[in-house]
């Protein structure tokens, strides 16, 4: 099966960093572009480490204002105004998570050599790139706003060759027109309609990924037949009340989002460092209830 996106965890802890694990960010790349979801403090070495480069990453969406999900943006932003790898970048967050953006951007210094958005999001939409698109959704966290975020690729068509071809379709231009959705004419007069040389719509990839939040059944909503679901994690059950009280999911809870979703792998982020000596415990938990679920960790490349 064809690779669609390629993610890589760079800080899988939560709350502070410790010597395994770095705080929340995790990048995601489509084709020749690069999105980063959350950027917590060090993340712009993270990025360095895993050999992807600046290039093209000029689409950030953070989750919510917490330090440990955006305290990296500032340095980040820094670094981008004296390599230029980008002329422009856009942020997407909620107001909150805006303002403190701006204020970080804001001890840059000299004025910024490209350009800075910060778009504010809201639940749906938040950009539609080529075949790609990002969707934010509430979750639950003790603040105003805070989102999750799922990545959809529009369905495919294959293009039937063989039906082209019989149809005296040279390839070329008039091809990629009948891809694009237009009708041509062939060379014997006729007209030939895109769904003649099209198959049927196979549904695209989904990469979903829920941070910061309380466990609530409309998650798994959300998550609906996600290939990837990526999901905080950041207690045991036995710590259930505590993470209901700080606005956190148990791994338990995450598993049950990714088994009621009907997702076909799990991957538990935003780690306590309380459980470092124990976290095969996590892994249990979680795998009782959904079996395909995997511990991220920093600088894991998945393919999906
Ligand atoms: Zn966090
Ligand atoms: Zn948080």
């Amino acid at each position: 099966m064809s690779t669609t996106f390629r993610i890589t965890f760079l800080g899988t802890s939560a709350a502070v960093p410790t010597v395994r694990r770095n705080v929340s960010a995790t990048l995601v790349a489509y084709q020749d572009l690069k999105w980063l979801i959350d950027c917590g403090e060090g993340t712009q070495r993270q990025i360095m480490r895993t050999g992807a480069g600046f290039k093209n990453l000029t689409h950030i969406v953070l989750s919510h204002e917490h330090l440990d999900h955006i305290l990296g943006i500032g340095g980040l932003l820094a670094t981008f105004n004296m390599l230029l790898p980008v002329s422009q970048v856009t942020v997407f967050g909620s107001p909150a998570t805006l303002e403190r953006v701006r204020q970080l951007a804001s001890f840059i210094g000299r004025s910024l050599q490209y350009k800075l958005h910060l778009q504010p999001i809201e639940q749906g939409l938040v950009f539609s790139h080529r075949q790609l698109e990002c969707y934010a959704f509430p979750t639950r966290h003790r603040l105003k706003r805070s989102y999750g975020f799922i990545f959809q690729e529009k369905p495919k068509r294959r293009f039937l060759a063989e039906v082209a071809e019989r149809l005296g379709i040279p390839a070329g231009p008039e091809r990629r027109r009948l891809l694009a959705g237009e009708s041509v004419q062939s060379p014997t007069g006729r007209w030939v309609h895109p769904d003649e040389v099209l198959a049927p719509p196979v549904p695209g990839k989904k990469l979903v990924y829920i941070s910061d939040t309380l466990y609530f059944p409309e998650l798994s909503t959300y998550a609906a037949e996600a290939d990837c679901l990526i999901a905080e994690a950041t207690f045991l059950s036995s710590d259930a009340e505590l993470a209901a009280e700080v606005g956190h999911m148990t791994a338990a809870q995450a598993a049950t989002v990714a088994r009621d979703a009907g997702a076909k792998r799990l991957y538990l982020n935003h780690l306590s460092q309380r459980y470092a000596q124990a976290e095969h415990l996590i892994l249990e938990e979680a795998r009782h209830i959904f079996p395909d679920t995997h511990l991220a960790s920093d600088l894991l490349t998945v393919e999906v």
